[in-house]
């Protein structure tokens, strides 16, 4: 069920569940202490992480050392979302990063990192102020495309012609 596609609700009740179910995992202490913030951002430009966008095969994005890949061409949404899908692994990399030297997880286990990586991802971007701060400091261009962007980049983006954009959330 994981993936950049599946509905917000889908996720969350998944990621519910999972915490009812394996309430022991080091995952929820450690997300709930050191959320995503501002300073986390300022924290991985620091260690000069960049975002560069090129064609993928198969994914949207990826991490290569500290460089995160966005594949050429996505939609403003979907190039938000998969930012912080890579940035939510860069936070927690012992947690949720699924690199070689944690492939002794098995694969239902690096599914359930997968959903909780997206699930965090989802919830900082649809913060204004990370969502902002994220993609002017990793000098992507800012689009507004619902209400999350539009408190983000409102006075930076010519207002599209839609006129509900700033009542809609995007979360699936
Ligand atoms: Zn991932």
């Amino acid at each position: 069920m994981v993936g950049a596609h599946v509905p917000w609700l889908e996720l969350d009740v998944f990621v519910s569940d999972l915490r009812i179910k394996k309430p022991y995992l080091q995952i929820w202490p450690g997300i709930e202490r050191n959320p995503i913030s501002i300073a986390s951002i300022d924290a991985l430009l620091e260690q000069e992480c960049v975002v560069v966008e090129r064609p993928l095969n198969l994914l949207l994005g990826t991490i290569e050392y500290s460089k995160i890949v966005l594949q050429t061409g996505l939609d403003p949404y979907e190039r938000d979302k998969t930012l912080f899908h890579e940035l939510a692994h860069l936070h927690h990399p012992v947690l949720l990063c699924l690199g070689d030297s944690y492939s002794y997880f098995s694969e239902r286990e690096q599914l359930q990192r997968e959903a909780i990586t997206e699930w965090l991802g989802r919830k900082a971007r649809a913060d204004p102020t990370l969502l902002r701060h994220a993609v002017l400091s990793f000098g992507l261009e800012p689009h507004v495309y619902d209400q999350a962007s539009y408190k983000a980049f409102n006075d930076m983006v010519k207002q599209p012609a839609s006129p509900f954009i700033d009542n809609v959330l995007l979360m699936d």
